[in-house]
C-alpha cells in the first residue's frame, strides 16, 4: 500500500474549500479504500475498463469523476454511475452523452474540457466550440462548469497565463448560467498555482498514491 496519508491530511488543510479529486489511476482497490476509510469520497479515473472494476468492487457511495479522454463508444458503460464527467472535449462526445443520459434516465453532470496548454497532445474546446456547447443546452446534461490542464512545463509564468485564460473564461460564463460552479484546474504539479488563480476543484494523484 502506497497512500501518503501525512500528505493527504495536508492537502486537506491547504485545500480549504477547494474539492480534493483523488485521482487513482493504475493505483489499487486498497490504496483507495485507505482514503475511503479517511473519509474521502471524491476519486478520480481515466480508464473506462479500469473505472468499471472499480465501481463493481468498491463503496457505492464513492463519486466518481471521469477526467480522462472519453471515447464516444464508452460514454454508455460509465454514465449510470458517474458522478461527473469532467473532460467532455467535443461536441460529438456531448451529444453522446445527452442520448446515452436519456436512455439510462439520468442527469449527467458534465465539464466542458478547454485547450489552453501550448501542446498539441492535449485535448479540449476552443473558445467558440465552448459557445457552440453551451447554446446546445442539452436536457440530459448538467454543465457544471469547465476543467483544464497547463502545459507540462517549469515555467510558472507560463502555467499562470494558461491557468488565466481558463478563469476568464469561467468568469464570463458563470452570470449567464445555472447551476455553473466548478472550476476543475490543478494537478500534483501546479495546484497551488491553479488554487491561487481561481481554481475550486484540483485533481490530484501522484502526491497522494506516489509516482505511476
Ligand atoms: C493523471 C491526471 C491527474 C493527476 O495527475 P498527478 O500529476 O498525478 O497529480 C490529473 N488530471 C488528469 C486529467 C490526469 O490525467
Amino acid at each position: 500500500m502506497s497512500v501518503n496519508t501525512e500528505a493527504y491530511k495536508q492537502l486537506q488543510k491547504e485545500l480549504g474549500a477547494t474539492t480534493l479529486v483523488a485521482v487513482s489511476k493504475f493505483k489499487s482497490a486498497e490504496d483507495i479504500l485507505a482514503l475511503y476509510d479517511l473519509g474521502h469520497r471524491d476519486f478520480g479515473e481515466n480508464f473506462v475498463q479500469e473505472l468499471l472494476i472499480k465501481y463493481e468492487s468498491l463503496p457505492k457511495d464513492i463519486c466518481w469523476h471521469f477526467i480522462g479522454h472519453l471515447q464516444s463508444n464508452k460514454v454508455k458503460y460509465i454514465v449510470p454511475f458517474i458522478h461527473m464527467i469532467h473532460g467532455v472535449d467535443t461536441l460529438k462526445l456531448l451529444n453522446e452523452i445527452d442520448k446515452q443520459a436519456a436512455k439510462a434516465g439520468v442527469t449527467v453532470k458534465c465539464l466542458l474540457q478547454l485547450h489552453v496548454a501550448t501542446e498539441d497532445t492535449k485535448f479540449g474546446l476552443n473558445e467558440s466550440e465552448l459557445a457552440e456547447a453551451i447554446k446546445q443546452n442539452h436536457e440530459n446534461i448538467e454543465v457544471k462548469g469547465l476543467m483544464g490542464m497547463a502545459s507540462f512545463t517549469s515555467d510558472e509564468k507560463m502555467i499562470k497565463e494558461e491557468f488565466g485564460k481558463l478563469v476568464n473564461l469561467y468568469d464570463r460564463w458563470k452570470p449567464l448560467m445555472k447551476n455553473f460552479d466548478t472550476l476543475s484546474m490543478g494537478m500534483s504539479s501546479d495546484y497551488k498555482i491553479a488554487i491561487a488563480a481561481g481554481s475550486n476543484m484540483v485533481r490530484i494523484g501522484s502526491l497522494l498514491f506516489g509516482s505511476r
